[in-house]
């Protein structure tokens, strides 16, 4: 099969690989889309380590299963060949450490990523354990839907984490703000979107889906915000989200990785605000956010497998607006 791997950072190939033959907890699944994430372009530049490269990154997989590894005796609610099923970041979990076994599987100590741990999907086949992966409801095509399995489904978590306040100020409005800021409008709350300086494009977009307020995150927004959610990967914007949010204002930073978080006054935090970050995803996530998520528009860059570097590079430098995806139809 066709694949993408990073064989070490600033390092990436399209290769022949043999394809994946699925272990009895397994089903193998035929790949026809994969979302890109930030997460891909941290692995790439090695700010986030991958413990035994070469691999095959993508975690926002959506494909059809066409074999299983165990036994035809599946269990009745088991994802079975023929199935169109997403697969997301969160791989494996061990079940067993006091973070599975309280409801924290995101925390699990054992966990397996998608992408950095175990094969992903930018490739024509993958494997998946039957556990994690997820049925997809007929709303989105195959192209629409893979944006919802890191962007959608970690926004909502963050979404969730942030609290239920009303004015929500959305830091970076790329892939994952685009999705929230649909979530957080249709329940009734206001947003406010913060760009890079100068970003006229994405601050349009914004707008256009809704966002009350637009502008550079040097800006202060035109009134006090509730909560704030980080999605750019620039320490700085930390202290300014803070500044911006009013008493009891939550900060919440959604991305795995962050620049050094530059020192400020404690006069910020004080007043009960609070900064967190949001790590992972649970299954319970994700049926939760696939219940919410049937009318969620996603807007795609499209690319064929081949185009996995470029995609790669135009999400560094914010030349699309929405989400980049890997069509595997694409030769
Ligand atoms: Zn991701
Ligand atoms: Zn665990």
């Amino acid at each position: 099969m066709r694949a993408v791997q990073i064989l070490s950072p600033g390092q990436i190939e399209v290769v022949e690989l043999p394809t994946p033959v699925p272990s009895a907890e397994q089903v193998l699944v035929a790949v026809s889309a994969c979302g890109v994430c930030r997460t891909d372009l941290h692995l790439l530049d090695g700010e986030v380590a991958i413990p035994h490269p070469p691999i095959v990154p993508g975690h926002q997989v959506v494909g059809t299963i066409v074999a299983s590894g165990g036994s035809a005796v599946a269990e009745d609610e088991a994802p079975s060949p023929g199935a169109r099923v997403g697969i997301g970041w969160l791989g494996w979990t061990c079940g067993e450490c006091r973070y599975c076994r309280s409801g924290r599987e995101n925390l699990c100590d054992r966990a397996r990523f998608t992408g950095r741990d175990i094969d992903g999907g930018f490739a024509e086949y993958t494997v998946v354990d039957r556990r994690f992966c997820f049925p997809l409801a007929d709303s989105h095509s195959d192209l629409e839907a893979a944006p919802l399995l890191c962007a959608g489904l970690i926004g909502h978590r963050a979404l969730r984490l942030a609290g239920d306040g009303e004015r929500l100020g959305l830091y970076g409005f790329g892939a994952s703000a685009h999705i929230v800021a649909q979530l957080a409008l249709a329940q009734g709350r206001r947003v406010f979107a913060f760009t890079r300086p100068g970003d006229t494009g994405s601050q349009d977009f914004a707008r256009g889906l809704g966002a009350q307020w637009a502008g550079s995150s040097l800006e202060r927004p035109p009134e006090e915000l509730d909560c704030a959610i980080i999605f750019a990967a620039a320490g700085e914007l930390v202290p300014a989200a803070l500044a911006a949010v009013g008493k009891g204002g939550v900060v919440v930073c959604a991305g795995i990785h962050m620049s050094d978080i530059p020192s400020f006054p404690y006069e910020r935090l004080w007043g009960e605000r609070v900064i967190r970050s949001v790590a992972n995803l649970t299954r319970r996530d994700a049926q939760e956010f696939f219940a919410a998520a049937t009318a969620i528009r996603t807007r795609t860059a499209v690319y064929g497998l081949d185009d996995t570097a470029r995609a790669l590079e135009d999400l560094r430098h914010g030349a699309f607006e929405g989400a980049a995806v890997i069509d595997l139809a694409i030769r």
